[in-house]
């Protein structure tokens, strides 16, 4: 069984959430190498102002002890809106007879990905509706042309769950991460929320993980959509079913994704369950505690002060300037699946990161040099990953003061780099660093660690 409701339900009815044994849960998880379930619910029902701060303090050490100062910067792609799926909150549902419908063809998708890399990301996360029209085929021949025709790194995908084969040919289309969010893993509250299409089915979307890594998908992002339902239960949830996924493949849900309802054309009128900022703040720190070696990815669902904050308490991945409608970066104005909440441009994100201490990112080496599944888990867990990280997220804003920078940042992003090298503590990787920086200066692009 992947999530076992009851179980979960009674974790949170009978979690020991007084003060002192939270401090002693958090004094486990500094380690940095996992909570059990029933210490992840007691911190989900921790409220006590004290309390959080501590949590969130852990937490913030725990990232910066597993991937360093490093935060990743990426971008959405959304091929199409077309879907047949009837999901109540979602402006992309099919009974949204409003207009602005499009499926961008290969040549498009080509064009945006462009678009992207002359912005200066180096990844892109395809996004996509549900529609027989624009199906398995239609996203891989989009993956192949952004591949054969971009210089884009790497090509991640949020798409509808499939069956094992069709996963597989996914994965040979050279797709990195496989991403769906299960939206809620409250069975009643989902067959309430997807009346209609394929989407009806809970088990098949919950077993899609299993199906992705037996697929040959190292690396899987999972998701549990925020305000559907009690946040507690999906979020306790959602490390279950990460546990259940290491214990079944030996690697943790890669990602973690924390999307927030946001409205959208003929979507939800209110929030069924509301998940304040506060609310926010606490599952990310408990993921970032529950599961280390996942990025918790936050999208610009989030307002940028909150996006701020949230990096000081486990957050790992940013989306940036992002469009969710297709054809949104070649300023096309069709139907948004919902109304974002940050509207910075990738160089305006980087700096507020910076401005919070921490360095932007444009690394896609793991996926790249096979540092994935077990051994991302692995390498995370047991601290190897943070000089990976630190010394490719240098490498990569070098490559984006060169090539993308404009004035007033180039000089930002260089200081940030000068403090970066300080916290390179291994030698012969701060020589090799030096070394490769200099190649960069030179001309060499895309080298890494
Ligand atoms: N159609 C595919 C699916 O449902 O799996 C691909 C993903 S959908 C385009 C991306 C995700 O956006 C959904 O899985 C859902 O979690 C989220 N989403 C949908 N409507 C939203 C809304 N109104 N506010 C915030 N997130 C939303
Ligand atoms: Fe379609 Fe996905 Fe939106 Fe549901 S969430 S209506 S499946 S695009």
């Amino acid at each position: 069984m992947i999530i076992d409701e009851k179980q979960i339900k009674e974790l949170l009815d009978t979690a020991a959430a007084s003060k002192e044994a939270v401090s002693m849960i958090l004094e486990r998880a500094g380690i940095g190498r996992g909570i059990s379930l029933e210490d992840a619910a007691a911190l989900l029902l921790a409220e006590d102002s004290d309390t959080l701060e501590a949590l969130f303090r852990k937490a913030g050490e725990v990232k910066d002890k597993v991937f360093g100062k490093r935060v990743v910067l990426f971008a959405p792609l959304y091929l199409s809106n077309y879907c047949t799926n009837g999901c109540l909150y979602c402006g992309f549902r099919s009974a949204n007879k409003g207009v602005g419908r499009k499926a961008l063809t290969p040549d498009e998708a080509v064009f945006e990905a462009g678009t992207l890399l002359e912005m200066g990301f180096k990844r892109v996360l395809l996004v996509t509706g549900e529609d027989p029209r624009f199906d398995l085929d239609y996203i891989i021949s989009c993956v192949k042309a952004i591949y054969a025709r971009t210089g884009m790194r790497i090509v991640h995908v949020n798409a509808p769950p499939m069956d094992t084969g069709s996963l597989r040919k996914l994965k040979a289309s050279g797709a990195g991460v496989y991403q769906a969010f299960q939206e809620t893993y409250h069975k009643p509250t989902y067959e309430k929320m997807h009346p209609s299409g394929k989407k009806k089915d809970y088990d098949f979307r919950l077993e899609a993980m299993d199906r992705a890594l037996e697929a040959g998908f190292e690396d899987v992002g999972i998701g549990p959509l925020l305000g559907l339902y009690d946040y507690r239960f999906d979020a306790l949830a959602a490390i279950a079913h990460s546990k259940h996924l290491f214990e079944r493949f030996g690697a943790h849900a890669h990602t973690i994704s924390i999307p927030r309802l946001r409205p959208a054309e003929a979507g939800l009128d209110e929030v069924p369950f509301q998940v304040s900022d506060t609310d926010l703040k606490k599952i990310v720190a408990v993921f970032r505690l529950s599961v280390p070696s996942a990025g918790v990815v936050v999208s610009t669902r989030e307002g940028a002060p909150l996006r701020s904050e949230l990096l000081h308490i486990g957050a790992t991945q940013l989306s940036a300037a992002s469009r969710t409608n297709p054809g949104g970066y070649s300023h096309e104005k069709g139907l948004e699946q919902f109304s974002t909440n940050d509207q910075r441009s990738l160089p305006e994100v980087m700096a507020s990161v910076v401005t919070e201490g921490y360095l932007p990112s444009l690394c896609t080496t793991c996926y790249r040099v096979g540092r994935v599944g077990q051994e991302f888990t692995r390498k995370t867990i047991s601290g190897e990953m943070e000089k990976f990280c630190q010394a490719n997220a240098i490498l990569t804003l070098k490559e984006y003061i060169i090539d993308h920078a404009l004035n007033g940042m180039k000089e930002v992003l260089s200081g940030t780099i000068e403090e970066g090298l300080k916290d390179v503590r291994d030698p012969s990787i701060k020589n090799s660093l030096l070394a490769k920086l200099k190649e960069i200066e030179e001309g060499k692009r895309d080298i890494f660690f």
